[in-house]
């Protein structure tokens, strides 16, 4: 009795002590107390700020359309889903959700998970097994690697963008099954992967295409239907993944791609199969979303309008912006302590932009993640682009 509780207690010690190591860091993350829906400004910790921290790219998470509609179907259908998709918990607006979903990204069949992250670690573990391989960038988001390594195949890492790299990998492989997995837009940096040489590869060496497309959906390609519009690729190799979080403005993600691919993750994806779904009001909330998005060529020629504004309004001589056409700009300042500097200082001028340091972006790249959305006004953006100009000028990095 006494040794356990001397082992959980050297648990929870080693525990505190890597807080601790953490905080002399500098590297202990912390969360704010947010008291307002996403918008232009919020108030976080009692305080409003411009906000360039969200990925509601469209500005629709706070959209009085969408807001009646979750009201609306919270009336008719509750607000809990009750059990599994596989029990009872398949709701017709589920059902709706995923036929609309399909038909706007112009693929045979969709499938809702609860979340991007399920998502990823369900269809590929689902998809891929031990006699397999699993192919990806370098920079991929964390979730695609952990549905890799639940999968039991084999992972290879091919640096990032690098269509060489992954042919000498994809070349030598014995697997049975090849997946190439990648994010379409980098969440850290904005730029766009090769698709297009990508699925050449798959072609080539009878291996599938897995994307992530949580940045480019509802923001790139006609209408918004995302990178695969964006680049017109079409084929049944092709599995794409978007979030419903992001530019949809809600929550959730889904799967598009052949029917027998749909019907088999039913079966065989754990994270959908034993998972209760979102509650139907939110798929309800969705198919309103999508149409929005549909319909949203204005919002996204005001994105488009924003991010060449801030592109021409920035002067600065050390900070760079990565090349992005996306609503995601970063601004690389280098050293983890001037990015964070930065951003503080920001911070009292009353805009919110995040530092991202390693490990989430390579050592010496720490950067400023401006995330653009068409909730913004141009004044808004001048304004970020005046702050940044300034205090290049007056701090020392
Ligand atoms: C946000 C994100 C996810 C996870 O999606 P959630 O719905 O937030 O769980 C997956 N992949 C990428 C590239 C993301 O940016």
């Amino acid at each position: 009795m006494l040794a356990e509780l001397q082992n959980e207690l050297s648990l929870l010690a080693a525990l505190q002590k890597e807080l601790d190591q953490r905080k002399v860091d500098g590297l202990l993350r912390q969360r704010r107390l947010l008291d307002s829906p996403q918008a232009e400004y919020i108030v976080a910790n009692d305080k409003k700020y411009l906000s360039f921290c969200s990925n509601d790219y469209l500005g629709l998470a706070n959209h009085p359309k969408l807001i009646a509609a979750m009201q609306q179907a919270a009336g008719d259908s509750g607000v809990g889903s009750g059990a599994s998709n596989l029990i009872t918990g398949h709701h017709r607006y589920h059902d709706e959700l995923e036929r609309k979903l399909a038909k706007f990204v112009d693929m045979p069949a969709a499938l809702v998970f609860s979340t991007g992250y399920m998502a990823n670690i369900g269809v590929i573990s689902a998809l891929m097994g031990r006699n397999d391989a699993v192919f990806a960038d370098k920079l991929n988001h964390a979730c695609l690697n952990e549905g890799a390594y639940l999968s039991r195949a084999e992972f290879h890492r091919f640096p990032h963008n690098d269509v060489a790299g992954l042919e000498r990998l994809l070349k030598t492989s014995t697997a049975k099954h090849k997946l190439i997995a990648a994010d379409a837009v980098f969440s850290m940096d904005g730029d766009i992967a090769p698709l297009p040489e990508y699925l050449a590869l798959c072609e080539k060496y009878d291996a599938y295409l897995y994307i992530d497309d949580a940045h480019g959906f509802g923001v790139l390609g006609e209408h918004g239907k995302g990178s695969l519009s964006h680049f017109k690729l079409q084929s049944p190799r092709i599995i794409m993944m978007a979030t419903l979080g992001k530019a949809a403005g809600v929550a959730g993600a889904f799967v598009a791609g052949e029917q027998v691919v749909i019907d088999y993750l039913i079966q065989k994806a754990n994270s959908y199969v034993y998972s209760t779904p979102a509650p139907p009001a939110l798929s309800a909330t969705l198919s309103v979303s999508v149409s929005l998005i549909e319909q949203g060529d204005d919002l996204r020629m005001h994105l488009r309008h924003l991010i060449k504004t801030l592109k021409t309004n920035l002067s600065l001589k050390h900070w760079k912006l990565m090349p992005s056409e996306t609503a995601i700009q970063p601004l690389v300042v280098g050293s983890n302590h001037a990015a964070v500097s930065l951003s503080e200082h920001l911070q009292k001028l009353g805009i919110l932009v995040p530092a991202i340091r390693p490990p989430t972006v390579p050592v010496s790249t720490a950067r400023l993640r401006i995330s653009l959305s068409a909730a913004h006004t141009e004044k808004d953006v001048l304004q970020l682009a005046k702050a940044l100009n300034e205090a290049e000028k007056g701090l020392t990095i």
